[in-house]
């Protein structure tokens, strides 16, 4: 038989999230509720002007192959948004239009690891990064714990500036970060963004800044891009999606803004090659979405903001599992080191299933992280209510009565 292209690690991965929502489904189908916790993905729709725009464009003919690029006028949106809400400067011809964020990654990482090069990844991690970085050709990715010691107040910045300088090696050809974080809600600030870009610079590396939690910001917290910091903008692709903050997951729509050096290859090369394009109309859609009314994205993002407080007061009155708050993104990432009580931490996430509770590992955002779990907030009032009041009289009995369940 000849050799299967399966044989690579990468194809045969498995997905936590997969797994969680298989053993969430057999639970369902036994007729048991299941409070969802576990997906990253808006429970709202599209706004309907975004979705009358699609239809519009649709009829109006744009349905032709697209320039693999994006449609120029897509891109000129965005180059007004970029430099108003960013602080990035640039042309259409720096932005490239992408099947979502993810795949704007996956040409961010193509586009600058090479054999034997190695990406340092800001952790915990969004999990399908070990993927992506998979992809390339022969280059790797090492896991660099940040967030939860930047979240917990642990590293000043120049803390931070000597952590990453330890971190970096020879073969380091570059530096991911995601901010709002997931898992952990981390937004970093202009002093913690700063002693990346002292780094970056120092050792010449390229960075991906992966913003597609942009918006999604609470109690005032801001969100500040990478390439706005003086000398990054030649050396930061820059990755944003619609999926969250329009509320477009399916859609498959994103966009990477490429500094000059790699201009060249992100749209005319890897775009046509790997996807020639996405539809037209979506592209125009996506138009609408970003010079239209912003009141659908703020309604949203005050529901997670919401959320966030109906989980974290829900969870009082017990101490098994501690819930540092997020700034942004969506999620709760709580330590649960105490009702995990010395077990495998899938073991205590098919506990929480067996409740009625379903949330990811912490291991899927890098495998250091086996005393945590992911909760969602793009989950439903009634989901979020129902899980915190299931963990809640769950661990407040095991306190209580003594007994652990
Ligand atoms: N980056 C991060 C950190 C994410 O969480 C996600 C989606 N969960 C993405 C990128 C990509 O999303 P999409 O491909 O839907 O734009």
């Amino acid at each position: 038989m000849p050799k299967l292209i399966a044989d690579r690690p990468i194809l045969t991965m498995t997905s936590a999230l997969g797994e969680v929502i298989a053993a969430a489904r057999t639970r369902e189908a036994a007729g048991k509720r299941v409070h969802h916790l576990e997906r990253g993905e808006p429970n709202f729709d599209t706004p309907p002007h975004i979705v009358e725009a699609l239809a519009t464009a649709a009829r109006a003919g744009e349905t032709h192959y697209p320039d693999a690029r994006g449609s120029a006028a897509l891109r000129r949106a965005l180059v007004g948004k970029l430099a108003r809400e960013n602080g990035i400067t640039c042309e259409p011809d720096d932005v490239v239009i992408t099947v979502g964020g993810t795949h704007a990654l996956f040409l961010a990482f193509q586009g600058m690891l090479g054999p034997g090069d190695e990406l340092l990844v800001l952790s915990p991690h969004w999990m399908a990064i070990p993927k992506l970085v998979g992809f390339t050709p022969g280059s790797s990715m090492r896991s660099m714990s940040a967030y939860l010691e930047l979240q917990a107040g642990e590293w000043a910045p120049d803390r931070f500036v000597r952590e990453l300088r330890e971190a970096v090696r020879p073969e380091t050809r570059g530096i991911y970060l995601n901010s709002p974080n997931n898992p952990t809600g981390v937004v970093l600030t202009r002093e913690q963004l700063q002693a990346i870009a002292t780094v970056a610079i120092e050792r010449d590396l390229w960075v991906v800044s992966d913003e597609a939690y942009e918006h999604i910001l609470f109690e005032g917290a801001r969100h500040l891009s990478l390439a706005s910091l003086p000398g990054m903008a030649d050396r930061t692709v820059s990755v944003f999606t619609f999926s969250k903050t329009y509320a477009m997951t399916g859609w498959r729509l994103g966009y990477v803004v490429s500094p000059p050096a790699l201009r060249a290859v992100m749209g005319p090369m890897l775009s046509f090659y790997t996807t020639h394009g996405v539809f037209p109309a979506v592209q125009s859609a996506g138009a609408a979405a970003i010079t239209g009314s912003q009141d659908a994205v703020e309604s949203m993002r005050a529901a997670y903001e919401r959320r966030r407080g109906l989980l974290i007061s829900g969870l009082e009155g017990q101490d098994a599992i501690r819930t540092p708050v997020p700034a942004g993104a969506f999620y709760v990432f709580a330590d649960v080191k105490s009702a995990k009580a010395g077990r495998d931490i899938w073991d205590l996430v098919r506990e929480w299933l067996g409740l009625g509770v379903a949330v990811l590992p912490g291991t899927a955002f890098g495998k250091q992280y086996d005393d945590w779990v992911r909760m969602s907030l793009a989950s439903s009032d009634d989901d979020i209510e129902g899980a915190a009041k299931i963990l809640r009289s769950h661990y407040a009995r095991a306190t209580a009565g003594g007994a652990a369940g």
